[in-house]
């Protein structure tokens, strides 16, 4: 796909095109997502990301099918749920999906959680690749993999992921699993990339006067932080000015001492559940 002009992508190991910056929808009720992916797409959103435990894909198909954007143009990810995983159960989830949202393909189908005592992630990985193969997923990943889940999968299987989604925020910087999964091509995506509200991004210190600098938001300037990070973010919010503001993040850039700055306020702070635990 080709990112709209002004905003910046990251080219998958497929040799595809992400845009680096969309909209999640992560407990956006099915009711009100529709509107709400239209109010994005309106706004220049080209990249959705949503998961069949969101129970929102339906919105999100009806908002794309009455945006009348052209299909390659959009970038969407769903994700397989933990009780969907094994051999047979993936390709059905993967339809069922397809299903409500109306499309012929997603661009990026993931793995949720490697959900570890159920141990099936390396049987949905297979299943995943058939699916790629068979073009019903442009490109395949994982979601919340630790190097030990990693490197199973790339033991086992025969494509390399192309997406890791964690966790990642100021406070929760991921070096080290970065420093595993980038080096092999596997892109960082960062779920909760302002920290999702569960801590102020106020209290870091340096943060407010680098976005006093710039005369932009500290949300704002975490979400410039992950793009020159080379990260992938698709911040949550439910209102349209916040959408544009989020949006608003190609026209500066931190400097080499500000993004010292930022790597400074790592701190090991996880909000959300630790993959080992996600085993719903
Ligand atoms: P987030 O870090 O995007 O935070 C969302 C919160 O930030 C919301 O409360 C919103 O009101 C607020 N916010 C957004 N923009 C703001 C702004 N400009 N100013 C002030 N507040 C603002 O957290 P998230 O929603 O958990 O993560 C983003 C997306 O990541 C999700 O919607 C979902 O698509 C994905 N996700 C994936 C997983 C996973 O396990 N793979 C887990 C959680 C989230």
């Amino acid at each position: 796909m080709k990112t709209p002009d002004g905003q910046l992508s990251v080219t998958l190991n497929t040799g595809d095109q992400i845009p680096q910056l969309g909209l999640g929808v992560f407990k956006v009720d099915d009711d009100v997502c529709e509107q709400i992916v239209l109010d994005a797409l309106e706004v220049g959103y080209r990249h959705i990301d949503t998961a069949m435990i969101y129970r929102n894909e339906a919105a999100v198909g009806r908002a794309i099918a009455s945006s009348g954007i052209a299909r390659d143009e959009l970038f969407v990810t769903t994700k397989l749920w933990n009780s969907d995983q094994g051999a047979t159960a993936t390709p059905a989830a993967l339809a069922t999906s397809l299903e409500l949202l109306g499309l012929e393909y997603v661009d990026l189908y993931l793995i949720h959680w490697p959900a570890p005592l159920r141990d099936e992630y390396v049987a949905s990985w297979w299943a995943l690749e058939e699916i790629h193969q068979q073009g019903l997923a442009r490109a395949i990943g994982v979601s919340n993999f630790e190097p030990e889940h990693l490197e199973r999968v790339l033991e086992e299987g025969s494509i390399v992921p192309a997406i890791n989604q964690v966790e990642l925020h100021p406070a929760f910087q991921q070096r080290k699993l970065r420093g595993f999964q980038e080096p092999l091509g596997i892109i960082t995506e960062a779920w909760g990339p302002l920290g999702q509200g569960k801590y102020e991004l106020s209290e870091l210190p340096g943060l407010t006067e680098i976005a006093q600098a710039h005369g932009k938001s500290i949300q704002q300037i975490v979400l410039r932080w992950h793009l020159q990070e080379g990260v992938v973010v698709f911040p949550k919010t439910v209102r349209k000015e916040r959408m544009i503001e989020n949006l608003s993040v190609f026209d500066f850039e931190l400097s080499p001492e500000e993004m010292t700055a930022l790597a400074a306020m790592d701190a090991d702070r996880r909000v959300g559940t630790h993959p080992m635990d996600g085993n719903w």
